[in-house]
């Protein structure tokens, strides 16, 4: 996909992705569909939600973020 402009400012957007830090490493943040199913037991249930990888631009010049949940292949 193109870098957009900033939707604030105009501005430059840089790629990248907002990192989620976890047990013993770094993921990359995910979009499911739907509401989040809260489990006491395991957290939120995912079952068999599509999920799509999130990219997200952030302007170079207010820092502004911007978020794509996109398939893997459109990266
Ligand atoms: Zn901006």
């Amino acid at each position: 996909m193109e870098e957009p402009k900033c939707g604030k400012c105009g501005g430059e957007m840089e790629r990248g992705f907002v990192v989620d830090n976890t047990y013993g490493g770094v993921a990359r943040p995910q979009w499911a569909e739907g509401d989040p199913d809260y489990s006491i037991w395991m957290g939120v249930k995912m079952g068999n939600r599509e999920r799509f990888t999130v990219r997200t631009f952030r302007c170079t010049t207010c820092g502004f973020l911007e978020s794509y949940a996109l398939p893997e292949a459109a990266h």
